[in-house]
């Protein structure tokens, strides 16, 4: 089997809750189109907790994960996790953060889109910026727009608000897609610059 044209490369997007409210979602499509990517598939939701939760990876793996991030931050800045989380497992705090990722996620309207374009994920990962906004870089939406970070989050009990979801691996990217759009909602269309030869 021959491998696909990475501009034929997809991934999904989520501008979420504090995102939408904020009022990014032009620019962060104003971003991923000068950037020569394209929106095949676009719509907003304000998604349920179920919805939402088949979103998120369930994996121990994945959830482990998560609280190890958390617990780094609070080694890093020696703040007391058994104190304010109640626990040192680390499956049982990613298991706390999930949560309060999807009480985040459905706390207000997201818009979600597909984008696709060459080594679409990794451009779109670039144009978001790291997950922590106090680390992202400037330039990158979560640089230029959002000031969180997760030592603050996590001592307001709270996910990172940090604007815009976007899938990290084409195989994560194939479920995310899979599970928020039917293959007949997204269209396939030509960009201008895909006709352009040389
Ligand atoms: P992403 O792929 O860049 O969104 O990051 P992850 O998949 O690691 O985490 C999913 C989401 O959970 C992030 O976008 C944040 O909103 C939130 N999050 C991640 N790590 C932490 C953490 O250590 N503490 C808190 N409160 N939220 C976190």
């Amino acid at each position: 089997m021959s491998t696909p044209h990475p501009r034929e490369e997809r991934t999904l997007v989520l501008v979420k809750p504090d995102g939408v409210k904020r009022g990014l979602i032009g620019e962060i499509m104003h971003r991923i189109e000068q950037r020569g990517l394209k929106i095949i598939a676009l719509k907003m939701i304000w998604a349920t907790k179920p919805e939402m939760d088949k979103h998120y990876p369930k994996d121990e793996v994945w959830i482990t994960r998560l609280g190890e991030k958390t617990k780094k931050t609070y080694d890093k800045y020696g703040y007391d996790l058994k104190g304010e989380l109640g626990t040192e497992d680390l499956f049982e705090i990613g298991k706390m953060v999930r949560g309060w990722l999807l009480d985040f996620m459905t706390a207000g309207p997201v818009v979600k889109m597909v984008v696709q374009g060459v080594h679409a994920v990794d451009m779109i990962r670039k144009i978001a910026g790291n997950t922590m906004p106090y680390l992202a870089d400037m330039g990158t939406v979560r640089g230029d727009y959002s000031v969180d970070s997760a030592a603050a989050a996590n001592k307001e009990k709270r996910s990172v608000h940090n604007i815009m979801h976007a899938s990290e691996t084409t195989e994560e990217a194939k479920n995310e897609i899979a599970n928020w759009f039917t293959e007949d909602e997204i269209y396939v269309y030509k960009r201008i610059e895909e006709d352009i030869q040389f």
